[in-house]
């Protein structure tokens, strides 16, 4: 076998090596977060599935939950639906859940997606620029007169 197909071998095994261990890790941590769900809200999941080592994502019923690990300990972040292109994500500045209560605050506030603030905020910013020459335009008129 020339020098090329050996790294190549190698690499591939490597590469091999290395999915089988992530894909391993993200079972691993959706097994657990399953677990620590169900121990803190007391109730049976409908589904699960892992994303990577530190995510998972756990339906119950209608209800999707994010389960994270940023550090030592499993967070829990309602996946929500944008109100606007209806969208399902997690807010940047979401609250971690640790009670039920705390899920049904987010399932009982609406909110919007990023991109769809940012066409809402582009929108206010033409209709300000729109008012403000409408404006300008009727002084101009008054002052011509
Ligand atoms: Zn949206």
């Amino acid at each position: 076998m020339s020098f090329r197909n050996h790294c190549i071998n190698a690499y591939e095994l490597a590469e091999r090596k290395w999915k089988e261990t992530a894909e391993k890790d993200a079972e691993d941590f959706r097994r657990e977060a399953v677990k620590r769900f169900k121990g803190m809200f007391k109730t049976p999941v409908t589904s699960s599935s892992p994303i990577n080592r530190r995510t998972a994502e756990i339906t119950i019923d209608d209800v999707t939950v994010i389960a994270q690990r940023p550090g030592a300990f499993i967070e829990f972040y309602t996946l929500r639906e944008c109100s606007e292109c209806r969208d399902r994500f997690v807010p940047q500045n979401a609250n971690n859940c640790v009670s039920l209560s705390d899920i049904g605050r987010d399932l009982s506030t609406p909110t919007v997606c990023d991109n769809c603030l940012k066409t809402m905020h582009q929108h206010e910013t033409k209709v300000t620029e729109e008012t403000i020459t409408e404006k300008l335009r009727e002084i101009f008129e008054i002052v011509q007169h």
